[in-house]
């Protein structure tokens, strides 16, 4: 992968050929997207969107023994605070009995760093994060002001590397550079690559001493897998999967979410890597397979009965554990099957529309049609040559149904609300906010205390949509009692009309 000789990741929109515009159904979207249509399309009214700052704070804040330090205005680092729930949880989960939280500083770039230069703010903030804090890393995040103003956060990086403790790691993250907020996770596998894992020493981990030891070493190595798990997965999803990895055999050395910088160094030495999110983790599988060798299996998201099945079966395989794989799927399956009978009856024949990331909008999506949902519109934030293998799934089903491809962009989401009128909506709390008060009942599609991966997942996503549609009242008041901010004639419009065709 030629990309790791750069200093900087490449965008999404030219590496994968992403987008965020794009209204039709199910049945075109991925014949569009590889036919090319779906290139350099753009909205010529837009209403907000995310920047690639927030993945990245959410992954990186939750890191042990790491500073996060955000080169910019104060302002960059502002979600960091919404994420202090989820990195104390996390911490909690790892063992943390006394969770501090992220820890997290800013250089708080002024007008006057615009026109003078940040770079001597950034060393003092090194160098203050190192001796106050002593963490085993210091991730230099670089945002717009030094993107423009042409702060060289690597130089800066190289310069105090010998004097600090810390292993420094710049991570080129400005918002302005693109509009797939999943870049931000090639960002940072890009920066830990280049500076964690290509430096690692094969005998960094070999603490045998004689033969027994060595033996006793390269078996653990043998049945060692790198787990690569994504900010929206909880405490529960990560012991539901380790659960089913463990039920193979497997060790598992889970990373990037949550993992100490050690966790990187250990990577090159698994026998397997496993993404949960193709659309996450591909940059860093990638790149271990061709350097050093890691096999790896990613095409499949472990949310939904088949789904899971299928990413255990792929694992397995290339383990040469298939047969043990079919025995944990068949009784995993029969028991789930088991506790799903009372509640199917409350959920089949209900119709739904979700929205979140890619993967994880088609995935749960999969899901809800195995409970015998229908699917009136899925939302993702972006699309690309991933989504291809949901899209298929949902496809068959019904290739009538809704796609629109948007980060944001609520005023498409109510137009397709008001004319799809689902019976729940299900995506993370700020899409959920426009449907709540259109008076559908939503389910928050990640919730940090909450369990949506593997078997144990699909069972407590169907508990908890039956139990909102026990009592839909609340939302039915709510769209009573609040107003949208559109006209009337919006709604009579195509939800899609603000979308351009890409020029080629
Ligand atoms: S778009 Fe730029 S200025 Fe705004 S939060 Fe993101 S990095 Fe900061």
């Amino acid at each position: 992968m030629s990309y790791i000789e750069e200093r900087v990741a490449p965008r999404r929109e030219e590496r994968l050929g992403s987008c965020i515009e794009y209204g039709g159904t199910v049945g075109e979207v991925h014949k569009k997207f590889c036919g090319g249509c779906m290139k350099n399309k753009s909205r010529s009214f837009s209403q907000g969107t995310i920047c690639q700052l927030l993945p990245a704070i959410a992954i990186l804040t939750s890191l042990q023994s790491t500073v996060v330090l955000v080169h910019g205005a104060v302002g960059c680092g502002g979600v960091a605070h919404f994420m202090g729930q989820n990195v104390r949880f996390g911490q909690f989960n790892s063992g943390d009995k006394n969770p501090k939280g992220a820890l997290w500083l800013s250089t708080n770039l002024k007008e006057s760093d615009v026109v003078s230069g940040g770079e001597g703010k950034l060393k003092r903030a090194i160098l203050a994060a190192d001796t106050r804090y002593r963490p085993d890393a210091i991730v230099v995040v670089s945002t717009c002001i030094p993107g423009i103003i042409g702060d060289d956060i690597d130089g800066v990086v190289n310069e105090l590397q010998e004097a600090t403790s810390a292993t420094l790691l710049p991570i080129h993250c400005e918002g302005f550079k693109t509009k797939i907020m999943a870049s931000a996770y090639d960002a940072i596998f890009h920066s830990f690559l280049r500076n964690v894992v290509d430096g690692v020493d094969e005998t960094e981990f070999s603490v045998y001493d004689n033969d027994a030891a060595l033996a006793k070493e390269k078996i653990r190595r043998s049945r060692l897998v790198n787990l690569l798990n994504v900010s929206s997965m909880t405490g529960p999803d990560q012991q539901e999967l380790t659960r089913l990895l463990n039920k193979l055999g497997l060790e598992v050395n889970m990373l990037p979410c949550d993992a100490h910088p050690d966790a990187f160094r250990l990577a090159p030495f698994a026998a397997l890597s496993i993404g949960v999110c193709p659309t996450h983790d591909d940059y860093f599988m990638t790149y271990l397979e061709e350097k050093f060798g890691v096999p790896f299996v990613g095409g499949q998201m472990p949310i939904g009965i088949e789904n899971t099945s299928i990413w255990l079966r792929q694992i397995a395989e290339k383990l040469g554990l298939s047969e043990a794989a079919e025995r944990i799927i068949k009784s995993e399956t029969e028991e789930l099957n088991q506790a799903l009978k009372p509640l199917l009856p409350h959920l089949t024949g209900k119709s739904a529309m979700l929205s979140a990331g890619e993967i994880r909008t088609f995935a749960t999506a999969v899901l809800l049609q195995e409970f015998g949902m229908e699917i009136l519109a899925v939302r993702p934030y972006h699309y690309d040559e991933f989504g291809g293998v949901e899209v298929e799934k949902l496809e068959k089903v019904n290739p009538g149904i809704r796609v629109n491809v948007a980060t944001a962009q609520p005023f498409e989401a109510v137009n397709i609300l008001k004319r799809a009128k689902p019976d729940l909506y299900i995506g993370h709390n700020s899409d959920n906010v426009w449907a709540a008060k259109c008076g559908v009942p939503v389910l928050p599609i990640y919730g940090t205390n909450s369990i949506y991966s593997g078997y144990a997942g699909a069972y407590d996503i169907a508990r908890r949509i039956k139990r909102h549609f026990t009592n839909t009242i609340f939302n039915k008041k709510l769209e009573k009692n609040v107003r949208q901010p559109y006209r009337d004639n919006w709604y009579g419009e195509d939800p899609f009309k603000y979308i351009k065709a890409g020029e080629f």
